[in-house]
C-alpha cells in the first residue's frame, strides 16, 4: 500500500485551550488512506467528520499529532500550497463555494491562485467541463445552474487544479436523485482513473459504492472495513442510528428470526 494521506494520532478542538478530553472534537485519530483508494465516511452529526475533512487538506491544523499529505506535513508552511492543491474539497452547499460571475471564471479562479499559465488554463477549462458533463457552458452565470449542475461545477473547479485526491463533505446531500447519481458517476470515473476519493455521506447506498467505509462517532474512528464488513454489524450501527442498506437490514432481521441465510448480507 502506498500511503497518500496519513493522519497520525491527531487530536483537535476548536477552543484555544484544550477542553477536557471527552469534549475533544477528534481524539487521537489514526488513519492512513492509500493512493487511489475510495473511502466513504459515515457518522452521526457532530462526530467530527467535517473537521477531519478539513484537516486532510490543511484548512485546519492538528492540535496534537500530524497530518501528512503525499509526504508533506500540513503544518509545514513552505509546502502549504502543494498540500492544498493535492487535496481538493467539495462542500455540501454549492452556493457557498461558487464565487465568480461565469462558469469559466469559476474554474479559472483556483488555477489563478496556483499560478497556472493562461494558455494552460484555456486548455483545461473545456476539458474539466466535459469531465462533469457541462461542456459548452463557459459563459453561463453559475447562479442559473441547477443544484446538481452547481455541484458538478464545483467539482470541475477542483479538477482543474489537478488534485491527487478529492474530499467530498456531504456534497450530494442537497441534490435530487438524478443530481446525486451524476456526481457518483463522476466519482467512479475519477476513481478508475486513479484519483483518491474520500466521500463523507449519510447515504448507505453511496457508502456501499466505496472500497472502504469508516464509521466515526465521538471524535473517533469506530469501525473501518469494506462496506460489506461494516454493514454486516447492523446492531452496532444502530447505536449511532446510521442508515444501512436495505438488504443488510433485511438479512439481519431474517437471521435473527431464525432463517438460515448465507453469512453475508451481500449474498442474500
Ligand atoms: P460532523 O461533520 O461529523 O457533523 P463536525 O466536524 O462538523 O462534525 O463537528 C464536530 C464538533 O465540532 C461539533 O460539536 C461541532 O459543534 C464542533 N464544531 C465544528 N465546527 C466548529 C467551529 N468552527 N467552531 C467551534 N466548534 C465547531
Amino acid at each position: 500500500m502506498r500511503p497518500f494521506i496519513e493522519v497520525g494520532d491527531v487530536s483537535f478542538w476548536y477552543e484555544t485551550d484544550p477542553p477536557p478530553k471527552d469534549q475533544w472534537v477528534l481524539k487521537e485519530v489514526q488513519l492512513t488512506v492509500a493512493r487511489g483508494e475510495y473511502v466513504a465516511i459515515m457518522g452521526p452529526n457532530g462526530s467530527g467528520k467535517s473537521t477531519l475533512a478539513r484537516l486532510m487538506n490543511g484548512l485546519l491544523l492538528p492540535k496534537e499529532g500530524k497530518v501528512r499529505i503525499g509526504g508533506y506535513n500540513t503544518d509545514d508552511e513552505t509546502h502549504l500550497w502543494q498540500v492544498r492543491q493535492r487535496v481538493g474539497m467539495v462542500f455540501q452547499n454549492p452556493d457557498n463555494q461558487l464565487v465568480a460571475t461565469t462558469v469559466r471564471d469559476e474554474i479559472a479562479f483556483g488555477m489563478e491562485n496556483l499560478g497556472v499559465p493562461r494558455e494552460e488554463m484555456v486548455r483545461r477549462i473545456p476539458e474539466v467541463l466535459a469531465q462533469v458533463g457541462l461542456e459548452g457552458m463557459e459563459e453561463w452565470p453559475p447562479h442559473l445552474l441547477s443544484g446538481g449542475q452547481k455541484q458538478r461545477l464545483a467539482i470541475a473547479a477542483v479538477l482543474a487544479m489537478r488534485p491527487e485526491a478529492i474530499v467530498l463533505d456531504e456534497a450530494t446531500s442537497m441534490l435530487d436523485p438524478a443530481g446525486r447519481q451524476a456526481v457518483l458517476d463522476i466519482l467512479h470515473r475519477m476513481h478508475r482513473e486513479g484519483m483518491t476519493i474520500i466521500h463523507i455521506t449519510h447515504s448507505a447506498k453511496e457508502a456501499a459504492h466505496a472500497e472502504r467505509l469508516l464509521i466515526m462517532a465521538d471524535g473517533e474512528v469506530k469501525m473501518d472495513g469494506t462496506p460489506e464488513e461494516v454493514f454486516q454489524d447492523v446492531d452496532r450501527l444502530s447505536v449511532w442510528r446510521l442508515e444501512v442498506p436495505l438488504m443488510a437490514e433485511l438479512h439481519h432481521r431474517l437471521t435473527r428470526s431464525g432463517f438460515d441465510l448465507p453469512v453475508s448480507w451481500t449474498e442474500t
